[in-house]
């Protein structure tokens, strides 16, 4: 991948849970934006906690497509209630903006 490329891309999202980013990553990409993970393997396969600074990121490929992508982003966020909810199962703390949990899996 060449400087000019890299120097087209910009990160529009990220956070520690790697489920919420990917269920952002698939919402972006269903209206058809390509996008890509930075970090998605940072946390160990023995569930360690990763690093502060190596939270998942989604970023665009094209620069013109980092509007659209922030305001799906948004949007998603804004179409809900914007509450978090507590799961019956597992009690984690759940983003509005997802019907199941994000931990377990449970159903809203
Ligand atoms: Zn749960």
């Amino acid at each position: 991948m060449g400087r000019y490329e890299y120097s087209m891309m910009k990160m529009v999202y990220t956070t520690e849970n790697h489920f919420i980013v990917n269920n952002v990553k698939n919402l972006i990409e269903a209206q058809g934006i390509s996008t890509f993970i930075k970090n998605e393997f940072s946390q160990s396969a023995a569930g360690e906690i990763s690093a502060f600074d190596a939270w998942p990121e989604i970023w665009v490929f094209d620069d013109s497509d980092f509007q659209r992508a922030d305001d799906l982003i948004k949007s998603m966020y804004s179409s809900n209630s914007s509450v978090d909810w507590i799961c019956n199962n597992c009690a984690e703390n759940n983003d509005p903006s997802f019907e199941i949990c994000w931990n377990c899996y449970s159903e809203n």
